[in-house]
């Protein structure tokens, strides 16, 4: 039996990047792979400008200032975003200036208007309007600018090849002038479940029927992996029946099969597998849930075997097909942080298997606490529906005390 860590290298070996990319609007990009590097094209911001409201001067003109000793300058004119000031500032004067407006020729800092003070000129007439203003705060030269290029300098890779798009970066490239990106085909991921005791979520239950949850548990997975699902429906304990399904799924970029995979009577998925000329890697993996779980190429395809059991087909896929379906896609990260967490009770485990146990993290005064959902049977889908984490218990680990540190994965 293999480990979880020689399993994954195995699987990864042998899955190569799909490749294919497609031109899409970046308000469809969130999720995707990106298939391109991104160079910035031009300085972001474009131009100097202000950081806040308040008064474009020249720092040194304000030198020594403070509210006992306020200073006096004249206002020449008024800037808002997205205009420009027409006149040069000289030394002592002010332009009133809106956050996001280029800062004026001549100035070279900003004071926010909470450190100032309008006033009107006793001379000023409705038409001839003299303004001054009072500046109670001496200033740094560059104070409150924000510089052509302080983002991103004209050249620079913003968006990197394999990295998922995420809400930052699809702003970042509207921001750069793009709104298409290249990103990475989808891979297509053909999931079946298999059993004669599974029925559809709406036909009736009969006496020793379930309904078959693992279909959907796995395709909203897949979907979450950024993979396009299909899902190929149940089939039948039998290898007439396995056999067209299957064949059905290697059509798809990865072919997920769930149920028969274990040592029972009537688990022919593997046999199926290897008679239509899948190369079996594995079959089983040292860990609990998810032992029985195979893996093969049918050629170019991965093939994944996974255990029937709702909770360990669940696990097994974040631990493996995630993974590979990230790796298809062309994505440079495959796995998930994890962080330590303070495990609050006694757990009493087999040694020499790798435990992905379903946990409740809580943050507590600013500590992080790992705390199990109930029952940890593999048939208990619950722990799957009130975990937010899981937490891995290393093979050579036998028992485990309460306050003790545990690695956990956080489940977004
Ligand atoms: P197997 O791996 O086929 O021996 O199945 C192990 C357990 O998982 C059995 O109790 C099955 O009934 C259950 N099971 C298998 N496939 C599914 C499925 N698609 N949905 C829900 N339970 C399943
Ligand atoms: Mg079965």
């Amino acid at each position: 039996m293999i480990s979880v860590y020689q399993a994954r290298e195995i699987i990864l070996k042998n899955i190569l990047p799909l490749k294919k990319s497609e031109l899409i609007k970046i308000e469809s990009a969130l999720g995707r792979v990106c298939a391109l590097e991104v160079r910035s094209k031009e300085n972001i911001p474009p131009f100097d400008n202000s950081a806040m409201d308040g008064f474009a001067i020249k720092a040194s003109d304000s030198h020594e200032a403070s509210r006992g000793n306020p200073k006096i300058f004249k206002v020449i004119e008024d800037v808002a975003a997205g205009y420009t000031a027409k006149k040069e500032l000289k030394s002592g004067e002010a332009i009133r200036i809106m956050t996001g407006a280029p800062l004026p020729k001549g100035a070279d800092s900003v004071v926010m208007v909470e450190d100032t003070e309008l006033v009107h000129s006793p001379q000023s007439t409705v038409h001839r309007k003299k303004e001054f203003v009072k500046i109670f705060k001496e200033i740094k030269k560059g104070e409150n600018v924000r510089y052509s290029g302080e983002d991103v300098e004209k050249g620079e890779v913003v968006v990197k090849k394999g990295l998922i798009l995420k809400s930052g970066y699809i702003g970042m490239l509207a921001s750069l002038g793009f709104s298409k990106v290249k990103v990475f085909r989808r891979p297509r991921v053909a999931i079946l479940a298999t059993g004669d005791e599974l029925v559809q979520i709406k036909e009736g239950l009969k006496p020793g029927k379930i309904r078959n949850s693992n279909s959907y548990s796995l395709y909203s997975q897949a979907l979450k992996a950024g993979a396009l699902p299909i899902l190929l429906g149940i089939a039948r304990d039998n290898r007439k029946d396995l056999e067209s399904k299957i064949r059905e799924g290697l059509s798809a970029d990865i072919l997920i099969v769930s149920g028969g995979v274990s040592v029972g009577d009537y688990d022919f998925v593997k046999d199926v597998l290897k008679d239509l000329g899948t190369d079996m890697k594995f079959w089983r993996v040292a860990m609990k849930p998810g032992k029985p779980l195979a893996f093969g190429m049918m050629k170019s395809v991965p093939v994944f075997g996974l255990p029937g059991n709702p909770v360990s087909s669940m696990i097994a896929f974040e631990q493996f097909a995630r993974p590979a379906v990230l790796k298809l896609s062309g994505a440079r990260d495959l796995f998930r942080f994890r962080l330590p967490a303070i495990f609050t009770e006694d757990f009493e485990k087999k040694k020499g298997l790798r435990y992905f146990l379903r946990v409740i993290l809580a943050n507590k005064g600013g500590q992080l606490y790992a705390s199990l959902t109930g029952p940890q049977g593999s048939g208990i889908l619950k722990s799957m529906v009130l975990a937010n984490g899981i937490a891995e218990l290393p093979e050579d680990v036998e028992f485990i005390r309460k306050g003790k540190t545990v690695e956990v994965t956080y489940l977004e």
